[in-house]
């Protein structure tokens, strides 16, 4: 059966991973596995920026998606790039299988505030969902309570509710249907062989 694999990008601790497996398991119904670690992304470091490329690291990592895929999550501890903006929270191949979050700015303390674990676990839910919703088709969205509203800030990840509205559930909604009519295509291919 074909799964979402997530994997570590540089350290990440294992309660994090875990916690997010279930979460993507629970949102999108999909069988999820932790795949291999990868280390720091030292190839995508850009030297003057002190910041990693997320579409260098997000090219490299869909060369090693593992086949059976149905999307692949990256999480990193890495704060993330893309040309012309100040930083992103986390990037996804729009209609693609692979999809990189960033656990950087979703601390308390990089805004030199007291530690708070739980608020940086909801950012994270939110923002995981919010890039797997790019892989599944889905654009950003204008209700500020839906998981896809574009979040340049952190207040607006916080003001998000944890689901998306009802008009990002339907387009989501038929392409999981779609995902799951070929994981049974796929099946019966496998058994004719
Ligand atoms: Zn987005
Ligand atoms: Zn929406």
């Amino acid at each position: 059966m074909r799964k979402v694999y997530v994997s570590p990008v540089g350290a990440v601790g294992g309660e994090m991973m875990t916690m997010i497996a279930r979460h993507v398991s629970e949102l999108f119904g999909f069988e999820v596995e932790r795949y291999t670690s990868f280390p720091e992304p030292d190839y995508a470091l850009d030297g003057r920026r002190m910041q990693y490329s997320s579409t260098l690291i997000l090219q490299n990592l869909a060369q090693v998606c593992p086949p059976d895929a149905v999307r692949f999550l990256v999480v990193t501890g890495a704060d993330l790039f893309i040309p012309m903006v100040t930083f992103v929270y986390g990037q996804a191949q729009l209609s693609g299988r692979v999809a990189i979050v960033s656990l950087a700015r979703m601390a308390q303390e990089f805004y030199g505030l007291r530690a708070n674990k739980e608020l940086m676990i909801r950012r994270m839910r939110k923002e995981v969902a919010h890039e797997l919703g790019h892989t599944f088709g889905l654009v950003h969205c204008r209700d500020r309570s839906c998981l896809m509203s574009l979040s340049t800030e952190i207040p607006q990840i916080d003001v998000k509710s944890d689901d998306f509205c009802r008009s990002c559930w339907t387009v989501l909604e038929e392409e999981l249907m779609k995902l799951r009519k070929e994981r049974k295509k796929n099946k019966v291919v496998e058994l004719r062989r």
